[in-house]
């Protein structure tokens, strides 16, 4: 379970009226069938589910909301039946579970307004219930599921592997540092581990050299630097189309006229490649705003975004919702370096979102908003493992983690 981290649902139907899509299992597409729906309880039954190309989703309403959600807000089913004859997406989110040898590691969508916000019972006291879906998620054969590889190369245990991350979680853990300084060091003796071939170490040697690498980045990067260096005009490209990426939608109302949608990204996707102007209008709270206004100097963040991202970051590596079979099969370390350039990400998308009301400081809600939209989409927006080993090679992920700091 992540230390600190909290979550109930608070029943503020997010997720029933988003844009999620609430694909069925053939259990859950039984078990909706043997419900006997009529249009007595408010629902067409001839219009619940909805067939894909492989596999079968939940129907919306015209208005983009589940079409089991009833006007007061309320999940029918969950109404009807009790809240174990929900499909099983609906009864995971926002939690996510990550197999790692005899462990099964928790984490959550920062999606989630309860999750993002820290809202409800501490996830350490919701072993049992957690326990209940996990037998119901996982395959049976999860235990023999191996860790990723650290670097490049496969084999490591599951106890050795996890060395690595608690490490990284360490880094993590510093108080009073900046995330985006915690970041840096991260992927500065991360890149020690890479170079030194230090990938296969194992047992309590392990533990001391990583404590050895990880107190001399500390040393080497004892503050963010003064005068960060300029992310090349490369990095800010690739960069502004991963907050599109990101922080793009598909409505239900998309998805019936894709033609049109894709022109609608592909023009966005032009703008921010221009970055000349202004930025197009993306969704709601993201308007048309001049790019150098979101490019000034905001300053540092506050005490509470700061620890905002903390435990963000320290929920996905707690959760190894970064790498593996969580993250597109990727080794630890490039899976980190990828969940690191989420910094940038989010602190682009907190400026669009302060430029679009008309500041030029950032409120601590505007973080919180860039990280729920942020999670929305990650690990699901396309991955391209080139682009993250390019923008390595060329130092702009640390340069671009340090220069959206400021
Ligand atoms: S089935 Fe119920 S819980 Fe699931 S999305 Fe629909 S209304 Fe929400």
């Amino acid at each position: 379970m992540p230390a600190g981290q909290n979550w109930s649902c608070h029943g503020c139907t997010d997720c029933c009226r988003g844009q999620l899509l609430i694909t069925l299992s053939p259990e859950d597409k039984l078990r909706l069938e043997q419900q006997n729906w009529s249009p007595a309880d408010g629902v067409d039954p001839a219009k619940l589910i909805v067939a894909g190309l492989n596999q079968f989703r939940l129907a919306h309403q015209a208005d983009g909301a589940c079409v089991f959600l009833d006007a007061t807000g309320r999940c029918r089913i969950h109404a009807k039946f009790g809240e174990a004859a929900k499909p099983l997406a609906c009864r995971l989110y926002p939690l996510v579970l990550h197999p790692a040898g005899q462990d099964v590691l928790i984490g959550l969508r920062f999606s989630c307004p309860s999750a993002v916000a820290n809202q409800g019972r501490p996830l350490a006291e919701q072993g049992t219930e957690i326990k209940t879906l996990a037998r119901l998620v996982l395959p049976d054969d999860h235990q023999s599921i191996p860790p990723p590889p650290v670097a490049v190369t496969p084999g490591m245990d599951w106890p050795d592997f996890l060395r690595f991350t608690r490490w990284l979680d360490g880094t993590l853990a510093a108080e009073k540092v900046p995330v985006a300084l915690k970041l840096l060091r991260a992927m500065h003796w991360l890149g020690a581990v890479e170079r030194g071939c230090l990938d296969q170490i194992t047992g309590e040697d392990a533990d001391e050299i990583l404590e050895a690498l990880g107190r001399r980045a500390a040393e080497k990067l004892p503050a963010l630097p003064a005068a960060a260096e300029k992310p090349s005009g490369f990095g800010r490209l690739f960069l502004r189309l991963l907050v599109l990426e990101h922080a793009r939608t598909v409505t239900v109302a998309d998805q019936a006229v894709r033609s049109s949608h894709r022109w609608k990204m592909l023009a966005a996707a032009w703008r921010l490649a221009r970055s000349s102007g202004r930025t197009p209008a993306l969704r709601a709270g993201l308007q048309r705003v001049k790019f150098a206004d979101i490019e000034k100097n905001f300053g540092p963040l506050s005490p509470a975004a700061e620890a905002l991202l903390t435990r963000y970051f320290r929920v996905k590596i707690q959760s190894l919702h970064f790498c593996g079979t969580a993250f597109h099969d990727r080794p630890l370390i490039e899976g980190f370096r990828n969940l690191a350039l989420l910094y940038p990400i989010i602190l682009w998308l907190a400026r669009w979102l302060a430029v679009s009301d008309g500041r030029a400081a950032l409120k601590d809600a505007d973080v919180l908003k860039a990280v729920s939209i942020v999670d929305y989409q990650y690990s699901y927006a396309p991955y391209l493992s080139w682009r993250t080993r390019l923008l390595h090679q060329r130092d702009d992920i640390v340069r671009l983690c340090a220069w959206y700091a400021r």
